[in-house]
């Protein structure tokens, strides 16, 4: 049994804005989406694999900007959901947006959770990157948004691409999410539309570290200590390293691989190699769950992610107390970087290691670590 299946689903490429950064950028002015008789094939296709193998199937709603989709769409997919799943099965809905597009209608659908039991907020605070197709920025209509979803009690994430220009606004954006206690996420660019993206964008290993330092910093001299991804996952590793812990199982993709990327044509990858067709897992919209994952594509993706494990993770001293899910997952992007400067997560827990002899633990987490925050590394 795996805990839990996730899809994140292409549903339209379609994008009100135009961040440079975006690795859909060549895509974002299509109009086009997924038919609901799509969705309903879809959903007929992972049923059985879905309904024998797991207790929980999480689809995330993704983009271009899904709230560029009618609400009624989402409607008719829950009654396909409900239909089509089996009531033993927990069926999940999240939304990653830009949180551009918020009417009294979506926070009445918010509020109700009608569909949507999670949303992520793709906003970055700070850089200049969040623009509308006539380039204007828009900061404040997301700041006046995010008021409104904050006053109507609906619980979000945040989600801030760590780029070039976010880069050193990086305690602001946390401190920004920390004082509305809400878990933020980091996000390095990790995929392009085109090879000028990384160039212009991306930051190197180095800069990523000095980022990561700065957000431990951030978060350990914040009474609320808001969860910070990926930072609370290293923490946990080197929290395990430093205990000898030897309770967490190293990742497996052949049995462990949970989420998967839905494009907007039927075809699934994985996380690594998504979009390049040596490594398509195949159609759900013409092929059964069951099909796609023992497709060749999907084991060639397999092979490569072994021989990952093999080249970065096996003679690391980390290895059996970081999962190693990153190594596994890692894109052709961010496997570059690493050849060239070391695995981020390796660097991060020496950093983390070094923060907590420093600051002596003990004291450190009676004076800044909140009992809750604590006892999240210890579940
Ligand atoms: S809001 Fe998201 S999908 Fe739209 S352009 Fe920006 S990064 Fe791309
Ligand atoms: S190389 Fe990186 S991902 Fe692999 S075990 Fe070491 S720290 Fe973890």
């Amino acid at each position: 049994m795996r805990k839990s299946i996730q899809f994140v689903v292409k549903y339209t490429k379609h994008c009100n804005l135009r961040c440079a950064y975006c690795y859909e950028y060549k895509e974002l002015h299509k109009t086009d989406k997924m038919e609901l008789a799509d969705i309903e094939r879809f959903f007929l296709n992972c049923k059985k694999y879905v309904e024998q193998n797991t207790q929980h199937i999480n689809f995330i709603w993704h983009g271009g900007e899904p709230f560029i989709i009618p609400l009624d769409n989402y409607r008719e997919i829950k009654k396909l959901q409900d239909k089509i799943f089996s009531k033993d099965v927990v069926v999940s809905n999240g939304i990653q947006t830009n949180m551009t597009i918020l009417t009294d209608k979506h926070i009445k659908f918010l509020k109700e959770e009608e569909f949507f039991d999670s949303v992520g907020i793709s906003f970055d605070v700070y850089g200049d990157q969040r623009v509308d197709i006539n380039n204007q920025l828009q900061t404040d209509l997301v700041l006046k948004n995010i008021q409104t979803i904050i006053e109507n009690k609906i619980s979000v994430g945040g989600i801030s691409v760590l780029a070039r220009n976010t880069f050193p606004y990086v305690k602001e954006i946390y401190s920004f999410y920390d004082e509305l206690n809400i878990p933020i996420r980091f996000l390095p660019i990790y995929r392009s539309a085109f090879d000028t993206q990384v160039e212009q964008h991306a930051l190197t290993v180095k800069e990523i570290l000095v980022a990561m330092k700065m957000l431990l910093e951030a978060w350990s001299s914040s009474k609320s200590a808001v969860l910070v991804d990926p930072l609370d996952e290293y923490v946990n590793y080197a929290i395990a390293y430093m205990t000898k812990d030897e309770n967490l199982k190293y990742f497996n993709k052949r049995d462990d691989e949970h989420t998967f990327i839905l494009n907007k044509d039927g075809n699934l990858w994985g996380i690594s190699e998504t979009y390049n067709q040596e490594f398509l897992y195949g159609n759900m919209f013409s092929e059964t769950f069951e099909e796609v994952i023992d497709s060749k594509g999907r084991e060639k993706a397999l092979i490569a992610a072994e021989n990952r494990c093999e080249k970065f993770c096996k003679n690391c001293k980390y290895y059996g107390y970081c999962s190693g899910s990153f190594i596994n997952n890692i894109t052709p992007i961010e496997e570059l970087s690493i050849e060239k400067e070391g695995c981020i997560i390796k660097l991060s827990i020496d950093l983390i290691i070094d923060f907590f002899q420093e600051h002596d633990i003990d004291t450190y987490i009676k004076n800044h670590l909140s009992q809750q925050t604590w006892d999240c590394f210890h579940t």
